[in-house]
């Protein structure tokens, strides 16, 4: 993994303690006994993702479950009007999304992305993961 200057070793147990066993993504209670890949498992995650300029160390993880993790992926929500301006600049470049970034305003952005992060979306996905596997185990 490539990192941006800070490495720390840590564990999920470490984060989980340190998080009270909370998602940081879903705001459900994780429970440790899960194991991968149970979508249920604790997993480490990286506010910041490394991709985007974030550090490997204890200030930019938190504990997620390994499925909210997953529906993350590698999108950070957008806070600041200039973090939106700068996305939409970079879809006005591209002209399949051309027309999708001309319809839609930085505001727009910032409310779809926290509709898009938001608690209860990642609440209906986690527990629709947890039912496939607990019919399919995957
Ligand atoms: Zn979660």
């Amino acid at each position: 993994m490539r990192s941006n200057g800070g490495i720390e070793r840590f564990t999920a147990e470490e984060i989980g303690e340190r998080d009270g066993w909370v998602c940081g993504l879903c705001q459900g209670p994780v429970e440790r006994a899960y194991q991968h890949p149970d979508p249920r498992s604790p997993s480490i995650d990286h506010i910041r993702t490394i991709a985007s300029g974030g550090t490997d160390t204890r200030d930019n993880v938190h504990l997620t479950h390994w499925g909210c993790n997953h529906v993350r992926n590698d999108s950070t929500p957008l806070r600041t009007v200039e973090e939106a301006e700068a996305l939409r600049a970079v879809l006005l470049r591209k002209p399949a999304l051309r027309p999708y970034a001309e319809g839609l305003t930085a505001e727009d952005l910032i409310r779809r992305s926290q509709a898009f992060h938001s608690p209860e979306r990642y609440r209906a996905k986690l527990a629709r993961r947890v039912e496939r596997y607990e019919r399919e185990g995957r």
